[in-house]
């Protein structure tokens, strides 16, 4: 069956960015549809992303805890883990939110179109659905198709082989489970498997975990998870994959490579691409680059004036939060607002064991590009609240600007850190100074105290470390 519709905006893909810039654009008066080729809205971050890992690592923090309480008089038997329940609980915690989505849509009429849609022209997206195919014409598009997993080259095809979407399915719990990129999901994902009993050894191409994040905000996850974890090489490569009958063989080469090994598991976490390069963009005149993302201006404007991109699919860093922002500016302007893309720093979280969260300009940028700074560091071992948490293993640090003395940057490392992060976020969008925050009065014994401290270390007020550590008289 074939129909054709007329719509004012059409957007395609509805995860993060995709479902909150059609709503926003409806919330705006304007008759809107939403293409997805998935059976749920939500996208990678609902389905198999953000949210799913998310219910599993917070399974592993209970584990790795009551594994901790044995050291501060309490002793819990070892755990029996019943996989189908957990999976079962996941996916339940995945369905409330995709169930969600939809009732949102219907709540604000947004239509949803099932199907995988291609651009025909600059003003035709058509959709091949199980039910046949719809022509949307549509007066503004914008494009929210997100990124896909990267492979390995020469990679067997094998289901031991897995990618973040496989490894989310936890079908058993390998014994040895190799993680191939030290990054965010890779690091996210060991957390997981170590917590339910896999010996996991990680191999990363770059001399650090988490390339591109501060050395000294790595380290306590680094060195957490090498006294828990079989290994970690870094500056290493992988040569080779084989399927044995004994297992997932692999080999390696680098500074620190190990012999090969056989392995139960192997999870391929390299980095995501961006998906622009399968929708038909060349029939709108739309400009994709050879990676497959397509630029865009300050409004989210692709070069075609009335066809929009937002998320993954535009550029780093691939992250959520920063497509939902994207995608209210380009709903604001589809609606003739005068919204533009003009964040002061978007925070990245990895919610491993310890968190390790930064935003805005990094101690490396800062040195690398020769920004005059100053660094401030509240070691938690002075922290009250991480002291009764058992977690001093972490560190509040601020990059400072001498001059105006405002925040330019946060690094926080330990538990919840993804949480604190949010206030230097703030701090940053407002333009506060390290006296605006030293100066709020934070809540007593909180770990939020510890941003509050670190901006005491700037101020020279700070009372909660030896009198060296000050930076400035008050
Ligand atoms: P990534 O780019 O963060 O990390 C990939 C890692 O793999 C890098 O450290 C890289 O050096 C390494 N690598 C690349 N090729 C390799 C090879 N051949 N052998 C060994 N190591 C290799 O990518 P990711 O972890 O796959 O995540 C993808 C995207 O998803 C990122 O943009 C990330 O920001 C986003 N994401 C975010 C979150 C979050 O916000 N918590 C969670 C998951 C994913």
């Amino acid at each position: 069956m074939s129909t054709a519709r007329r719509v004012a905006v059409v957007v395609l893909g509805s995860g993060p960015g995709g479902y909150t810039a059609a709503f926003r654009a409806a919330d705006l008066g304007l008759e809107t549809m939403l293409i997805e080729r998935d059976t749920t809205l939500g996208g990678v971050c609902l389905n198999v992303g953000c949210i799913p890992s998310k219910a599993l690592l917070h399974t592993a923090a209970v584990l790795a805890e009551a594994e901790e309480a044995t050291t501060r008089g309490v002793r819990f038997a070892a755990p029996e883990i019943d996989l189908d329940a957990l999976r079962a609980w996941k996916d339940s915690v995945v369905a409330k939110l995709t169930g969600g989505l939809a009732g949102l849509a219907r709540a604000r009429k947004v239509e949803v179109v099932k199907g995988t849609g291609r651009f025909t022209s600059p003003n035709e997206i058509t959709v091949e659905g199980d039910t046949g195919t719809t022509t949307i014409t549509f007066d503004h598009a914008i494009i929210a198709v997100g990124s896909s997993p990267i492979g390995l080259p020469g990679l067997p095809e094998d289901p031991r082989i897995m990618d973040s979407t496989g490894a989310l399915e936890i079908a058993d719990v390998p014994e040895r489970l190799l993680v191939i990129g030290g990054g965010i999901i890779g690091l996210e994902m060991a957390t997981v498997y170590d917590a339910l009993g896999s010996r996991v050894t990680i191999v990363e191409l770059m001399d650090q975990l988490i390339p591109g994040c501060d050395r000294d905000l790595v380290k306590p996850l680094h060195d957490r998870i090498a006294a828990r974890y079989e290994a970690i090489h870094l500056s290493t490569r992988v040569t080779g994959v084989e399927v044995t009958s004994e297992g997932v063989r692999v080999s390696f080469e680098g500074d620190d490579a190990p012999d090969a090994a056989t392995f139960d598991r192997v999870l391929v976490a390299v980095g995501r691409r961006p998906n622009g390069g399968s929708i038909g963009a060349e029939l709108a005149g739309v400009a994709v680059d050879d990676h497959g993302f397509i630029a865009v201006d300050g409004q989210m404007r692709t070069n075609v004036s009335h066809i929009f991109a937002i998320g993954d699919v535009v550029g780093q860093p691939m992250l959520a939060h920063k497509a939902t922002h994207e995608g209210k500016v380009a709903a604001e302007v589809i609606a003739g607002h005068a919204a533009a893309f003009d964040a002061v720093a978007i925070p990245s979280v990895a919610y491993t064991d310890p968190e390790v969260a930064w935003a805005g300009l990094s101690e490396t940028a800062a040195l690398a590009a020769e920004t005059p700074h100053e660094v401030v560091r509240f070691p938690w071992a002075a922290s009250g609240r991480a002291l009764t948490l058992g977690r001093p293993d972490g560190l509040t640090k601020l990059i400072v600007d001498p001059e105006t003395r405002r925040i330019l940057g946060c690094g926080v490392v330990g538990v919840h850190a993804g949480d604190l992060i949010a206030e230097a976020v703030l701090a940053m969008e407002m333009g506060a100074d390290v006296e605006d925050i030293a100066l709020t009065i934070h809540p007593h014994p909180t770990l939020s105290e510890t941003v509050a401290f670190a901006a005491e270390i700037a101020a020279g007020t700070i009372t909660d470390l030896p009198p060296s550590r000050r930076r400035a008289q008050a």
